[in-house]
């Protein structure tokens, strides 16, 4: 999620890395932070932007040649000056840097306080800056093997770059599940998150794969596995350009955004919902759970995309956890003077954590005494500030301002919400939990075959580039999903699209329907699977265009509609999760070919932050 960069070799560090930290500004930027080793060894790092750490460090020591950068995206610790990256250990004897969440931080935390280390910050990434030293210090061992031994006690994601200042000759790299590449220069090596900040010195590259570790010297690199055995690495030549490494080589951020949501949803579950265990851990909840077990009413306000979740939150909420859900547009809620009781829960559901009447509307809320909960992207927010409790999405930082990933770990947030709630209440005996988790977890590999049908979607949208108006018609947990297929439509493409409850239809958007309306219908194998039937026989007698979303397999339907998306099946509780992705790519390609700005529609904004 976050950027991070390192450098070794005969150059000054600090504009290596102050270069590569702007490049890889998109990946995060609440905080940024530098590390440099000559001399002496600085650390500077503060709040805010790549341009504010320079600011802070115009005119202090900083000459070095082995330097290591960060610009974050928080998952543990808010945003400020302590929780930025470098850490640096206890004794300060190494210096860390880390993209991605230790699991299992809060276990190592307290064992290593035990053991009288001190911590300064929040964040998870101090624990295993510690953990290192605490090895190194108390094992008699260098600080390779200090590294690899840590890493073989963590659980979780990482990119890591460490520095030793007892070893200065040196970087080690690590990686596990966040990406890392090593840049291969004439005497000097570059390290960054990804290509873009090295091609402008060199183009031959190593890619880091899960469980290496590479030992970087100025004249040598030696890569390893946590094992220890020494491994050859591969060089690789890159053959792009920088402004198409931006977008991972994607030609808008909407695009990267949809085919990150296998990886973004598995960032969602990390450490929370897992088949070894008996239920689903959300730390964020712990303190107001037995409150939402006993709620009555839970009421979820959000706005947009946000709002189309929270719809989806409805139906799981009720469903899988028997309480009863209203869900309101946050604009609307706060101004109708709403009936608030003292032990109703509020969930506020906003991508940014900034929405303006999000915001209003949950402080209004807490005048009237209802604990309030956050779902939110971004960490230190606004909105998880001023919650009582939250869960956050974790779903990276989303640059297209039309919302793809931020919805489906909104509703990832609100399946895991229900499940826990269901199981603390019993109603989900341990057979029925087994099979939903494994439901549940096997989303992200089946949006990953979902993504592979995008060229089959791109010559659909071709057909339809010059339509008018669209309609999306869903039942049940479908439903939000065909509202959400049309806002997407609508925001990017600029074509007029509704969505409705397909049983809705007859009470008037019927009479739109002719040969030149495309209606895009979900109709995916559930228990209201035979009812939409009947919706798309009665849109193809009044000739009507039908493209469906379909169970794989499906034969039924694919004799009525004109075009079908077949899609893997899964339970009516994950649907949502699955059948909007097709929804995304067909807006996003429509988009395209009629020339619109996908990442920046016209009129909108990312995060409504004004009423
Ligand atoms: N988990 C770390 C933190 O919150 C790293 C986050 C990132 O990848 O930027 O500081």
């Amino acid at each position: 999620m976050c950027g991070i960069v390192g450098y070794i070799g005969d150059r000054e560090a600090l504009p290596v890395l102050i270069n590569g930290l702007k490049r890889l500004e998109y990946r995060g930027y609440d905080s940024a932070g530098v590390a440099i080793m000559g001399e002496g060894t600085n650390v500077y790092k503060c709040k805010g932007k790549v341009s504010d750490l320079e600011k802070h460090i115009d005119g202090r020591e900083h000459s070095g040649s082995i330097g290591i950068g960060h610009t974050r995206w928080a998952t543990h610790g808010e945003p400020n000056d302590v929780n930025a990256h470098p850490h640096v250990s206890y004794h300060g004897k190494f210096i860390i840097i880390h993209n991605g969440i230790i699991e299992n931080y809060a276990r190592l935390r307290d064992k290593l306080i035990e053991r009288g280390v001190k911590f300064k910050s929040e964040t998870d990434t101090e624990v295993l800056a510690n953990l290192i030293e605490h090895i190194y210090e108390n094992g008699s061992v260098d600080a390779e093997l200090a590294v690899r031994l840590a890493l073989s006690k963590v659980i979780g994601a990482y990119g890591i770059v460490v520095m030793c200042t007892e070893e200065k000759d040196k970087l080690i790299a690590a990686r596990k599940g966040s990406p890392l590449v090593v840049g291969v220069g004439n005497e000097e090596y570059f390290l960054a998150s990804d290509a873009t900040p090295i091609v402008e010195y060199t183009k031959s590259v190593i890619y880091l794969n899960d469980g290496d570790v590479a030992i970087i010297k100025k004249e040598q690199l030696n890569l390893k596995t946590q094992r220890s055995d020494e491994t050859g690495p591969t060089v690789q030549k890159l053959s792009f350009d920088i402004g198409e490494i931006d977008k991972g080589g994607y030609e808008h951020f909407m695009l990267k955004e949809i085919f990150e949501q296998p990886q973004s949803i598995e960032d969602t579950f990390r450490g929370r919902v897992s088949s070894e265990e008996s239920e689903i851990r959300l730390g964020g909840l712990y303190d107001v759970l037995p409150r939402l077990i006993e709620a009555k009413r839970i009421i979820i306000i959000g706005c947009g995309t946000s709002w189309h979740a929270g719809l989806v939150g409805e139906y799981l909420f009720e469903d899988i956890a028997r309480v009863s859900v209203e869900v309101e547009y946050a604009s609307e809620f706060r101004y109708r003077n709403p009936i608030i009781e003292k032990d109703d829960i509020i969930i506020a559901i906003s991508q940014s954590g900034e929405t303006a009447d999000t915001l209003a509307a949950i402080r209004q809320a807490k005048e009237k005494g209802a604990i309030v909960l956050g779902i939110c992207n971004v960490v230190g927010s606004s909105i998880p500030r001023e919650t009582h409790a939250g869960v956050y999405t974790h779903a990276g930082p989303e640059i297209g301002v039309a919302s793809t990933k931020a919805f489906t770990c909104q509703v990832t947030v609100l399946a895991m919400m229900a499940i826990l709630i269901g199981r603390k209440k019993g109603l989900i005996s341990d057979n029925k939990y087994r099979s939903l988790i494994k439901e549940f977890t096997e989303i992200p590999e089946k949006i990953k075959k979902i993504l592979t049908l995008s060229e089959d979607i791109k010559k659909l949208a071709k057909l339809y580039q010059n339509a008018n108006n669209a309609l999306y018609l869903g039942r049940g947990y479908l439903f939000p999903v065909a509202l959400e297929g049309a806002l997407k439509l609508k925001e990017i493409s600029y074509i007029h699209a509704e969505g409705y409850p397909a049983a809705e239809m007859k009470h008037g958007p019927i009479a739109l329907i002719d040969n030149k309306m495309p209606v895009v219908i979900i109709a995916t194998k559930d228990s209201s699977y035979e009812k939409i039937v009947s919706n798309i026989q009665e849109v193809k007698a009044r000739s009507g265009i039908v493209i469906a979303v379909v169970t794989e397999g499906d034969t039924v339907i694919r004799k009525m509609a004109d075009h079908v998306i077949e899609i893997p099946e899964t339970t009516n509780i994950f649907a949502a999760l699955l059948s909007v992705v097709p929804l995304q790519l067909f807006s996003y390609y429509i988009a395209v070919m009629r020339g619109c700005n996908v990442d920046q529609p016209r009129n909108l904004a990312k995060s409504v932050t004004v009423e």
